[in-house]
């Protein structure tokens, strides 16, 4: 029984976590201690053609490329999904990235805007969970953005512009949060994801553990 119970353990399906929301809403620091304490969930870094900002190292935060690579990626359908940005820039999700982690039955962590999550959800229904977090008010919002120190007023002023259009699609995500209290929405996303873990389609091996209960059973 207990080979039975390791295979169970073993074989597991990973599912794509995706976190989402305004900027200033904190999906920065959760995606940070979410992945720094839980060494089953993996980030998915992807492809910019944006430039490193200060401090940023390629491979790590983004895969840095120019826009020839870039074009050379979509010929070679290399991405789950890809989007350009309102400012010119191009990102996108590769499949390789993704799959190394998927096929060895770890969760995949993603940092995306709602267009990114809606062609993941329709890619892969089953695996994907979604996540969206909210503020606790409009006066903290600009509080948050304040604080951050890396922008500058107008960029400020423009991500407060944008909250209107963006909250606009909280609707089509599965779970949504309000970050009140950084520590507090972290547990939450973490049970979040311990729940979605128990789901009898990402547990791929109960078919041959009940089989084994089974058989047990009627030897009994
Ligand atoms: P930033 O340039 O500030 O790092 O990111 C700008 C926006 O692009 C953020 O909203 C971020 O969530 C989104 N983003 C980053 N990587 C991807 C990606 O691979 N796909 C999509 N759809 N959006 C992304």
């Amino acid at each position: 029984m207990s080979g039975a119970i390791n295979y169970l353990k073993r074989v597991r399906r990973g599912a794509m976590f995706i976190i989402e929301g305004p900027s200033g809403t904190g999906k920065g620091a959760v995606c940070k201690e979410v992945l720094a304490r839980d060494p089953h969930i993996k980030f998915s870094v992807s492809v910019t053609t944006r430039a490193p900002r200060e401090g940023e190292v390629d491979g790590v935060d983004y895969h840095f490329m120019s826009e020839e690579e870039y074009d050379r990626l979509i010929l070679e359908d290399a991405f789950y999904e890809r989007v350009n940005s309102q400012y010119g820039h191009r990102y996108g999700t590769l499949r390789s990235e993704v799959d190394s982690f998927l096929n060895v039955g770890e969760d995949v962590l993603f940092d995306m805007d709602w267009f990114g999550a809606q062609q993941m959800r329709e890619k892969a229904p089953n695996d994907v969970v979604t996540i969206y977090l909210l503020p606790p008010s409009i006066k903290e919002l600009r509080k948050r953005l304040e604080g951050r120190n890396t922008d500058s007023k107008d960029v400020i002023e423009q991500r407060m512009g944008q909250f209107v259009d963006k909250v606009s699609h909280w609707r089509e995500f599965d779970y949504v949060l309000i970050n009140e209290d950084l520590e507090d929405t972290i547990r939450k996303v973490q049970r979040i994801i311990s729940g979605e873990r128990m789901k009898r389609v990402r547990q791929p091996g109960l078919q041959e553990f009940v089989e084994t209960l089974v058989e047990e059973a009627q030897k009994a």
